[in-house]
């Protein structure tokens, strides 16, 4: 026989006279009183036992539906679908809303939404959180912590270059993050590029994107298949030699130089017809020496780090770990660079279409 379910205690407590009603009314204009939220979307009982959450947004969790967001506008557009910025009606936490389209399978489905609920843990300050995904309508949704500053891609369209001070700051946090996947989660990020460098406001860098290029892949029906740009691609890969967590550190190089010299490192000139075609891109990243930073324009420091990412034999390129102790990131270190200031001198991101 069924035993029932033991009733859950509520906690509501009579505010005392002198409460002043600012202590019980949340940002977003909702009453909130132990298990109670009231506002004009209803009544709503609410978990605060999810310690998986930051506290801000530990009440919304057991309830969080797509129904509970509201869309304010798109901010981006990828291969694999729209990101758009929401607000949680209830809690007024804003939040970036990724709707992958996707035609497939019952089974391939399942997998990859138990393979996001793995991913989601993330508990790296420089990984960005993914609180929830969805599978609705055929589109898998995923609820990320929204980067009020836009991507690297956004920050390199205005300013063109970044200083090495400041770069040094990104790399650190790129690396940091680096440093969660490969060593603590034991995972390849696989697609480390300018748009999956996420900036806000307090100058914070977190990478994004985690395990969805795995997804869209084995989405299209095969695992391998890769779906997105090969600019930052490292050669063993494009060979479809066997990898490892070292073509991420190529990535890497490849965004960090990039960033340096304004330019994509193996396009020479900002003329369209001077370009490599997609296989010239290929065979060069594979056959010809790797770019490098220009010594008379880069300090030695930062020479040998981008060197040191960008190595043909992923045998010859340091680890995340190494890295982060690289003279180039010690040498700003204590220097008190605010990553938050430059960025918040950029206009903010400009909104999709761009
Ligand atoms: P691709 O799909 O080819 O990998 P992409 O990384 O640009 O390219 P998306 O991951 O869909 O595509 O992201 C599109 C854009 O949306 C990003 O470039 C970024 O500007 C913005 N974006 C994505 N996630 C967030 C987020 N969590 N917070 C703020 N902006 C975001
Ligand atoms: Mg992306």
């Amino acid at each position: 026989m069924k035993t029932a379910k033991p009733l859950k205690q509520l906690k509501l407590s009579v505010p005392a006279q002198d409460t002043p009603i600012s202590s019980f009314l949340t940002a977003s204009g909702t009453f909130h009183d132990g298990d109670l939220l009231l506002n004009q979307k209803g009544l709503r009982l609410i978990s605060e036992e999810n310690d998986s959450l930051p506290s801000e947004t530990k009440e919304i969790d057991l309830q969080f539906s797509l129904e509970d967001l509201e869309t304010i506008k798109v901010i981006g557009k990828g291969s694999g679908g729209v990101v758009q910025l929401v607000r949680h009606k209830w809690v007024g936490t804003l939040f970036a809303l990724k709707v992958i389209q996707m035609n497939i399978q019952e089974d391939i489905r399942k997998q990859i939404v138990q393979e996001l609920k793995i991913n989601q843990a993330s508990q790296c300050p420089h990984v960005v959180v993914c609180y929830h995904s969805f599978y609705h309508n055929g589109a898998i949704s995923l609820v990320l912590e929204y980067m009020d500053r836009g991507s690297l891609v956004d920050v390199i369209g205005q300013l063109k270059t970044i200083l090495e001070p400041y770069l040094a700051v990104v790399c650190k946090q790129v690396l940091q993050g680096l440093v969660y996947l490969h060593h603590e989660r034991h995972v390849i990020h696989r697609d480390i590029k300018p748009s999956n460098l996420l900036v806000n406001h307090k100058g914070e860098v977190k990478i994004t994107d985690f395990g969805v290029s795995a997804m869209l892949a084995s989405s299209m029906g095969q695992r391998d298949t890769f779906v997105g740009t090969y600019n930052y691609m490292a050669p063993e890969r494009i060979s479809g030699s066997t990898y490892d967590y070292k073509s991420d550190i190529w990535s890497l190089g490849m965004v960090i130089l990039e960033c340096a010299i304004g330019r994509f490192p193996y396009i020479q000139s900002e003329d369209q017809q001077a370009r490599p075609s997609f296989y010239e891109l290929l065979e060069a990243i594979v056959s010809s020496p790797p770019p490098s930073a220009p010594a008379d324009q880069f300090s030695p420091e930062f020479c040998s780090f981008v060197s040191a990412c960008i190595q043909k034999d992923p045998r010859d390129r340091s680890s995340a770990l190494d890295l982060l102790s690289h003279p180039f990131i010690k040498k700003f270190e204590d220097k008190d660079i605010d990553l938050g200031i430059l960025v918040g001198s950029l206009e903010p991101p400009v909104n999709f279409p761009r």
